[in-house]
């Protein structure tokens, strides 16, 4: 297959993004121009933005950009979906008009330069650019401490993640027709593209501040995407609820028949203690068992109603009829 000059989609979710999109806007079309003068991409390459239900002037600002540059187009969800949704809907609107997709948030966090290595790696021969953040000098020392502790505990739930990538990849075309078959609603992108397989490799950038507006990720919702992670992609939870349960219960057993030994020699004490030690160690465990367990009821309960993960209600172009 020819790879050369391949038709690039730059993915950009945007939600409420009003003032730093008119400030990454003109970057990113800079960025698509130098790789088509380097004559590395089709100048039929594009800019995707994919509107998130922004509440604010976010989607007109997409509008008036399309209407200025033909390399700008976007597409708008019919509501807020989040970032993993949006980012979604513009890979699956994507991969039947382009060749090559690199996801990349709107607000200049990501260096933008990295992209021409990504690119190069695809000309390279791989399917797959996982961009990679070389060091966490922007971050807290919070979210660097919990990030790493984060991604180990991913690697022993069994979840295969590259360590420090984000949602700024490249993926080609070829990856997004194989990716469209996975149909969960539950998502965390960066664990299920490492399953599709395919040949990949790591870029390496800086990240950087915001330019302007602010997080959309409070530590609440970072926290529902890291849990989302885990019980997405793995149910070793549920095997170690099994052998805590099977742990405790040996347990159980011994105490019983040292509490029997104690009756009949003779040797009872005034238990209240032991006792409500025990009683309250085995609720805590078993609804904590419980509630782990529900978490994945409700997943699979979500899973099989099978609701459309993305719905998108405007474009700034005419879609192709295939
Ligand atoms: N985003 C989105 N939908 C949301 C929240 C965020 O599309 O519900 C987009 C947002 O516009 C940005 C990217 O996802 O392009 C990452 O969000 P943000 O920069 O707020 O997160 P952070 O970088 O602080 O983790
Ligand atoms: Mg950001």
């Amino acid at each position: 297959m020819d790879r050369s000059q391949p038709k690039l989609y730059i993915i950009i979710p945007c939600y409420n993004e009003q003032d730093v999109l008119s400030i990454t806007a003109p970057q990113f079309l800079d960025k698509i121009s130098s790789l088509v003068a380097a004559g590395m991409i089709s100048d039929e390459s594009r800019v995707m933005f994919v509107n998130d239900g922004s509440a604010d002037e976010t989607w007109n600002i997409i509008c008036s950009l399309a209407q200025q540059d033909s390399h700008f187009i976007g597409i708008s969800q019919s509501r807020n979906r989040g970032h993993q949704n949006a980012v979604l809907a513009g890979l699956m609107e994507a991969k039947d008009m382009c060749d090559i997709t690199i996801s990349i948030d709107c607000d200049g966090q990501d260096d933008i330069n990295a992209m021409d290595e990504m690119v190069e790696q695809y000309l390279n021969g791989y399917e797959v650019v996982y961009g990679v953040r070389s060091k966490r000098d922007t971050d807290t020392f919070f979210k660097r401490f919990t990030a790493e502790a984060y991604y180990k505990l991913l690697k022993r739930m069994g979840v295969e993640v590259v360590f420090n990538h984000a949602d700024y990849r490249l993926i080609s075309s070829r990856v997004l027709q194989e990716f469209a078959n996975y149909h969960e609603v539950n998502l965390f992108l960066r664990g299920m593209i490492p399953l599709i397989g395919f040949p990949s490799t790591e870029v390496y950038y800086e990240r950087h501040e915001r330019l302007a507006g602010k997080s959309h990720y409070p530590l609440s919702k970072m926290l529902l995407l890291a849990f989302d992670g885990i019980t997405s992609l793995s149910i070793k939870p549920i095997r170690i609820i099994t052998g805590l349960g099977f742990i405790v219960t040996i347990l159980s057993i011994i105490a019983i028949i040292w509490a029997i030994i104690a009756q009949v020699t003779g040797h009872t004490v005034s238990g209240w203690a032991s006792l409500i030690c025990v009683i309250s160690f085995l609720g805590g465990s078993i609804l904590t068992a419980l509630g782990i367990i529900g978490e994945y009821v409700g997943k699979t309960y979500m899973e099989t109603k099978g609701r459309p993960r993305f719905i998108i209600s405007e474009r700034t172009y005419e879609k192709r009829n295939e």
